[in-house]
Parts: structure tokens; sequence; C-alpha cells
């Protein structure tokens, strides 16, 4: 296997790491980098934008015919606020066998190797056509691609597989966890804090609930669920990450709201600490605030939903792949992927992607050489794979 992957490739990654494409800013000018290269070899591009219009996916479908493999990537990158960076994120640094950079394996270098395919794919006679489906927002909850999948449906292009190119080091990712994020806010009433009967604290109640979705987390992670040891951890997960309330040591605090998750193993209730929550809100803590406080409230809301990636074994993306990469062992990850949207959507997937997870959302973010030519070498058997 070569070590080096080719100068076009490199290239490639050299300019999409250049774009600042953290989640809160626009992805266009990259978007508009792809969709001209892409032009240039004759390919078209069809762009899916978000609302606000200052975002968009891109679908490239090179071939004709029913069906198809869609290959996937996300264009947005976690942001470097606050890292300590050795080097500057956005300008690709080669050193000791290794790429330096924002995206570089969390996933730019995929989209690269997808993109230095794209000629040659577009000269082959293919007896099924490639869609190059690139997003927005993967990093803030998977909100992108939602919009892509609907246009495949709309257009009715119903792709036969997908590859998602997360990183997993070239290995078959077949199932990984789902997750829902959520903001749950109380409000409660404000008192002098020696004049507790008069007020309702909302930043107590903030920690009762919490210690209740704790005891949640506890529960699942003694519980057995059947498939559960191939993860880790082998549980669902509850998550606190931030809280916010209060105003002074000495006043009772009338708003406090804090972020959190679920993330569920397949074949698991995506919505049990959200509905248990819920239960335990109406039972016993909203009637308690209400005897003091008749306004009091508790409200959770949904930020995000990811579904998790069900194993489906002998599904034709799995064995696709599987043959490609001349391996028969399969994976299972806790982080979340596009992968579960597109499944969801009745397209059967795996990821398989260069780089290795554990450098992604970090600073000095990386990606071996050999993981990109090992890509390079995917995606050329891919090709021949296809090509009549
Ligand atoms: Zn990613």
């Amino acid at each position: 296997m070569p070590l080096e992957p080719r100068a076009d490739t490199l290239e490639l990654v050299r300019r999409l790491i250049g774009f600042d494409t953290t989640s809160r800013l626009s992805n266009l000018e990259l978007i508009r980098f792809v969709a001209e290269y892409l032009e240039g070899h004759g390919i078209r591009s069809t762009l899916v934008h978000d609302r606000t219009g200052t975002k968009a996916n891109l679908l490239a479908t090179i071939g004709s015919g029913p069906g198809g493999i869609v290959l996937s990537g996300h264009t947005d990158v976690v942001p470097v606020d606050g890292q300590p960076w050795d080097t500057d994120p956005f300008t690709v640094t080669e050193r000791g066998g290794k790429l330096f950079g924002r995206g570089t394996s969390d996933m730019k270098s995929f989209i690269a190797v997808c993109l230095a395919a794209a000629p040659a794919l577009a000269k082959r006679n293919l007896k099924e056509p490639v869609h190059l489906a690139f997003s927005y927002d993967e990093e803030v909850g998977c909100i992108g691609v939602g919009g892509l999948i609907e246009h495949l449906k709309q257009a009715g292009i119903k792709p036969r597989l997908g590859i998602i190119g997360e990183p997993t080091e070239m290995g078959v990712v077949d199932a990984h966890k789902g997750g829902k994020a959520y903001e749950t806010t109380v409000i409660g009433l404000e008192a002098h804090s020696s004049q507790r009967h008069l007020g309702v604290s909302a930043v107590e109640t903030a920690a009762e609930l919490i210690g209740e979705l704790m005891r949640i987390q506890a529960e699942y992670e003694a519980r057995d669920v059947p498939g559960a040891e191939r993860f880790m951890p082998p549980y669902s997960t509850v998550h606190v990450g931030t809280i916010n309330g209060g105003t002074a040591g000495n006043i009772m605090a009338r708003c406090c709201s804090f972020h959190w998750e679920q993330r569920s193993l397949p074949h698991t209730d995506m919505d049990e600490a959200h509905d248990r929550l819920q239960r335990y809100v109406s039972e016993k803590v909203l009637p308690r605030m209400r005897r003091i406080h008749p306004e009091a409230s508790v409200a959770t809301r949904v930020l995000a939903a990811v579904p998790a990636l069900v194993p489906d074994e002998g599904s034709p993306a799995e064995v696709l792949t599987k043959s490609l990469i001349g391996s028969n062992a399969t994976e299972a990850v806790s982080y979340m992927t596009e992968a579960g949207l597109f499944q969801e959507a009745g397209i059967p997937v795996v990821v398989c992607g260069p780089g290795n997870i554990r450098e992604a959302h970090k600073p000095n973010e990386f990606i071996e050489l050999s993981q990109i030519a090992a890509c390079e070498s995917f995606v050329d058997k891919l090709v021949e794979r296809i090509s009549a």
C-alpha cells in the first residue's frame, strides 16, 4: 500500500483546510470552490441551501442511471477557540508523515480524496452513478444533511448504498449510538435568601433535576442490553454539559438553564431520559414549586436529534465496503454521524474514512499521510469495481 498520497489529493486537502468552515460561519466559499472544481471537470453540482442562504449542501452526481453510491462528508469543522495550536489551524502543515490542521481528520481529507477521484470517474463508463454529498452543520447536531436527504427524495434519487467518510482509520463501522440534545429551563421566583419560604430557587430545582438525570444514568450503566458490549462505554449515557443560573449568592434564583444529552444504544428508547424527567417534573417538582409561585415552570426543548446507526448485517453498504477493504471486521462507535439519518431515509450505509477520531476536535488535529493514501486506494478500487 502506498504511504504517500498523490499530489493532486494533497493540494485539495490544503485548499479545503484553508476555508475556515467552523459551523457558526458560512461554508459557501468552500462550496463554491468545490462546485467550480467539479464544473472544471464537466460535473454539475446542485446546492441545497439553508433557510438563511448562508450555508449549503452540495450534491454532484457522476454517471447516470438508478441507484448509485453516495460518498458523503460534512464540510464544517469544530471551533479552534481557546485551543493551544502549535500551527495555524487553517494552513496545512506537514511534519513527520502527518498533516496538521483543523478538519484534516474530521473530515476534509475524505472529501479531498473523493474530489481528486472525480475527474477519473467522469471519464469512465460507470455501471451505476456516484453521488458526492457534502453537508454543512454536522458538528452542531447533524442539522444540514436533512435538506440534502430531502432533496434526494424530491429528485427521485434512490441511492443503493452510502459510505460516510468520518474517521475510522478505514475500518468499517456498522453501528453507532444515537443522541438527542436538550436545553431545560427552570423559572422560579426571586426572594431574599433569608426568606426561603417566599421564593422558589431555580438553581436548586435545576440541581434536583440533574440529580434525577444522574439516577437514570446510573440505571443505564447497570442495565443489560444485548449487543451493548460492542460499544465503549457499553451503555446509553446521560450527560449535563453546561449550567447557567442565578444572580447573586444572597438572592433566590429566578432562572436557571442547563444543556444535557442522552446518547442511546441502537434499539433503545432515545427519549427515555427526557420522558422520565418530564414525569418527574410534573409529578414531583412542579406541584411543589407552584404552591409558592403558580407561574413557576420547567421547559425542555430539543436542540438536536440524530438516530443511531443500527447494524444491518449483509447490507449492500457493508458487503461492498468490506470487500473493498479486504476485511470481514466491523466496529461499533459511540460518536454520532450522519449515517443514522441516511439509514432512516432507507439508504443502507456504513461509516468508513481516513484518520482517527481521537485526533478530531482537539488542538493540533492531524491525519497520517498513510491514511489519506489508504483512502485513495479504497476509492481507486471502488472506481474499478463500478466501471463497466
Ligand atoms: Zn465529523
